[in-house]
């Protein structure tokens, strides 16, 4: 299996949709130990990623995610924005020009950029409770999988629900929420859990393409 434009389009819908459904949960959880926005600009990511499918069905998949990060650059409210920005234009950085299908190779590529075009921006890493602890362990996970698009998928979707689980037993280094100390252990980071949610769209996308 390869990914066309249109499996990318299916992922993206399925990561919109997730974040859509979580803009409560992601709000209360941020409003612990942080200002409460992160599902707001959540939300406003989605809303965004729906409004570019609706407008743009014939991009290629690298104009597509591009497009996505630079807009995700310009929203406001925090860092989650830039955060993404960056994420997703390193995804889309190893796609060739010429909208060719993304095989194993490339999306095992695309995974790695992102990580790497985040290591640029921050020196959180795992253990530090962000969503590096789930960023890390899913594209570590999809450089080991199998040759095999699902199964790379499959693997990342996986280890980021691991490194989403192991945020509850970390204490918080980064952000507002650092400030709480050991008063944020038990509680999942937020941003663990929008990247965990990220690749659990991209996977469950593919699996919806397949089904069709
Ligand atoms: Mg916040």
């Amino acid at each position: 299996m390869v990914l066309t434009k249109e499996s990318v389009y299916s992922m993206f819908r399925f990561v919109a949709l997730l974040w859509r459904e979580n803009i409560a949960r992601l709000s209360e959880i941020d409003s612990r130990f942080g200002d409460g926005d992160h599902g707001v600009t959540i939300g406003k990511m989605a809303d965004m990623i729906l409004s570019r499918l609706d407008k743009r069905r014939d991009e290629g998949a690298k104009a597509f995610i591009e497009s996505l990060g630079s807009e995700c650059l310009e929203i406001a409210g925090g860092s989650a924005g830039p955060l993404y920005g960056v994420l997703l234009e390193g995804l889309a950085g190893p796609l060739p020009d010429d909208n060719a299908a993304i095989d194993a190779r490339t999306l095992r590529a695309m995974f790695s950029s992102s990580r790497n075009a985040l290591f640029e921006i921050t020196k959180a890493r795992v253990g530090d409770k962000t969503l590096m602890d789930v960023l890390i362990p899913a594209t570590e996970a999809a450089e080991n999988a199998l040759d095999d698009v699902p199964a790379i998928l499959r693997a990342a979707a996986t280890a980021a629900r691991q490194g989403l689980r192991e945020t509850e037993n970390q204490v918080s280094k980064f952000g507002r929420a650092r400030n709480y100390g050991e008063k944020t252990l038990g509680t999942p980071d937020v941003g663990a859990i929008s990247t965990a949610l990220l690749f659990e769209g991209f996977q469950r996308g593919i699996e919806e393409e397949k089904a069709r």
